[in-house]
C-alpha cells in the first residue's frame, strides 16, 4: 500500500497522460508515437530507453498486426514488463544465510544512504537479527553522528572512528567486530563527496577490497543509493561508481513525491542492474522492497 502511495504522483501523470492520448486517437501512427515517446521521456524514462521501448513496440505492432491504439496500451506494459523482469532474479538482497552479511553502500552525498542503511537496520532488527552498522563516511560533517543517532534510535552498535580517519579503517574493524559479536547483518557506510572523484572512487576500491580479504564472500551486495528526484544525472553517478565497484543493486531513494517513476525502467533497462529497494519517506520504516507487478499496475491501473 505504501509502494503504490509512494508511486502516486508518477502514477497519476503517466495514467492520465496515457489514457488521454489512447482515448484522443483512433489509429496507430507516426503522431502516436511521438506522443508516446514525450510521455515516457516526461515519466524520466530517459531518451535512450524511450527509443528501444517504441522501438519494441513498433516491430511487435508489425509482427502482431495490431491495429488499434488500446491494444497498443497493453502492449506498452508487456513491453514494461518485459524490461523489469529482465532482472527479477537478483530483485531480493543476497543474504548470507549461515554466517555473516555484509553490506555496502555507495553514492553521493545527500542521496540517503545513512538513512536508507537507518532503516534496513530498523527491518533486520525487527525480524530479529543482530545488525551492526559501520560508520564508513569519515568526510561528510556530521554523518556518523547521524548513523549514532540512527544506531541509539533502533538499538543497534555502530563502529566508528573520528572525523577524517580512513574509512577502509572502520570497515575493518566493523567486520571484526560483527564477527565476535556473533552479528548477522553489518552495513557499512561509505563517503560520497564529489569534490574529488578520483580519490573518493579510490578509496571505495580500498573498502572494497578490505570486505573481500576480511570476509570471504562478501560484500553480499554493493548498493548503490540513488535520489530518484536528479532523474537523468543518476544514471551518471551510477556509471562512475560503477567503474570503482561491482554495484549489485540500486536503492532509489525519495520516490514520495516525485513524478521521475520512470527511472525504475531506464536503470533496468540502461544500467541492467535491479531496483532491490525503494525510499518512500524519512521515517524508519519507509523502506520498501521493490515490487515490479506493484510498479507496473501504479503505470497502468
Ligand atoms: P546521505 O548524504 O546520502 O547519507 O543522505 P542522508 O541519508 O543524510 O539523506 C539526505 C536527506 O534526504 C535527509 O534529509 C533524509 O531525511 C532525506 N531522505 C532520505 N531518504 C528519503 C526518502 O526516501 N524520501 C524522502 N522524502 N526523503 C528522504
Amino acid at each position: 500500500q505504501k509502494f503504490m502511495t509512494g508511486l502516486s504522483k508518477t502514477s497519476h501523470n503517466f495514467v492520465s497522460a496515457i489514457s488521454d492520448l489512447f482515448s484522443r486517437t483512433n489509429r496507430i501512427d507516426e503522431d502516436l508515437y511521438e506522443e508516446l515517446e514525450e510521455i515516457l521521456i516526461g515519466a524520466d524514462v530517459g531518451v535512450k530507453t524511450t527509443i528501444d521501448l517504441v522501438e519494441r513496440l513498433r516491430e511487435e505492432v508489425k509482427a502482431r498486426k495490431i491495429k488499434e491504439p488500446a491494444e497498443l496500451k497493453s502492449l506498452l506494459s508487456e513491453v514494461i514488463s518485459e524490461i523489469l523482469k529482465r532482472n527479477e532474479q537478483e530483485q531480493h538482497l543476497r543474504l548470507n544465510e549461515d554466517g555473516l552479511t555484509v553490506i555496502l553502500f555507495v553514492g553521493v552525498n545527500g542521496v540517503g544512504k545513512t538513512t536508507t542503511i537507518g532503516k534496513l537496520a530498523h527491518r533486520f532488527k525487527n525480524e530479529g537479527k543482530k545488525v551492526i552498522l559501520a560508520a564508513g563516511d569519515t568526510f561528510r560533517a556530521g554523518a556518523i553522528e547521524q548513523l549514532e543517532t540512527w544506531g541509539q534510535r533502533i538499538g543497534v552498535d555502530v563502529i566508528r572512528h573520528q572525523a577524517g580517519s580512513d574509512p577502509a579503517a572502520v570497515i575493518y574493524d566493523g567486520i571484526h567486530a560483527a564477527r565476535s559479536r556473533k552479528a548477522d547483518i553489518l552495513l557499512c557506510d561509505t563517503a560520497g563527496r564529489l569534490q574529488n572523484k578520483v580519490n573518493l572512487m579510490e578509496e571505495l576500491k580500498k573498502v572494497h577490497r578490505v570486505v573481500q580479504r576480511e570476509s570471504p564472500g562478501a560484500p553480499h551486495d554493493v548498493l548503490l543509493v540513488l535520489d530518484a528526484t536528479t532523474g537523468q544525472n543518476a544514471l551518471v553517478q551510477a556509471r562512475q561508481f560503477g567503474q570503482a565497484v561491482n554495484v549489485s543493486g540500486i536503492v532509489l531513494t525519495k520516490l514520495d513525491g516525485t513524478a521521475k517513476g520512470g527511472m525504475v525502467i531506464a536503470i533496468n533497462h540502461e544500467l541492467n542492474l535491479p531496483v532491490k529497494l525503494v525510499g518512500l519517506g524519512e521515517k524508519a520504516d519507509d523502506l520498501q522492497d521493490f515490487d515490479s507487478d506493484q510498479f507496473l499496475h501504479a503505470l497502468f491501473r
